[in-house]
């Protein structure tokens, strides 16, 4: 189990008990430091200091991984989004429970579940 640091520019500024570490005497406040977090992809501690990094940095990464200039367009070719009955229960019905549905067209196409699980699998041909 590996540590990290929150990512958050202001974290050592909220006075918890937590955060209050060091040797007798001599404690100060320090960023948060764990192996998992639950904000802004396990990169945060808490939405505060998602957000204190986002106000500090965000138009830098906007502006660095390329700005919205004009609207994007829903079509039958970026319309495809993954989908899972979570309700399932019938271990007998060979079916895939994972399904990509066309937002536009309502098509259904099956999916395995490791297909469901892949973040860059897609049947969408742009953003
Ligand atoms: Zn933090």
């Amino acid at each position: 189990m590996s540590l990290k640091y929150c990512q958050g520019t202001q974290c050592h500024t909220y006075k918890t008990k937590d955060r209050l570490k060091g040797m007798q005497g001599s404690k100060t406040y320090q960023t948060r430091r764990r192996s998992d977090f639950y904000y802004g992809n396990d990169n945060f501690c808490s939405l505060n200091c998602q957000n204190d990094w986002f106000n500090k940095f965000g138009d830098q990464a906007i502006n660095h991984f390329g700005r919205t200039t004009q609207a994007k367009h829903l079509t039958e070719e970026n319309a495809w989004v993954k989908d899972y009955d979570y309700n399932y229960r019938d271990q007998n019905n060979p079916k895939s429970n994972y399904r990509f549905v066309n937002m536009i067209t309502k098509e259904q196409r099956p999916l395995t579940e490791s297909q469901y699980d892949d973040s860059t699998y897609t049947l969408n041909e742009s953003e």
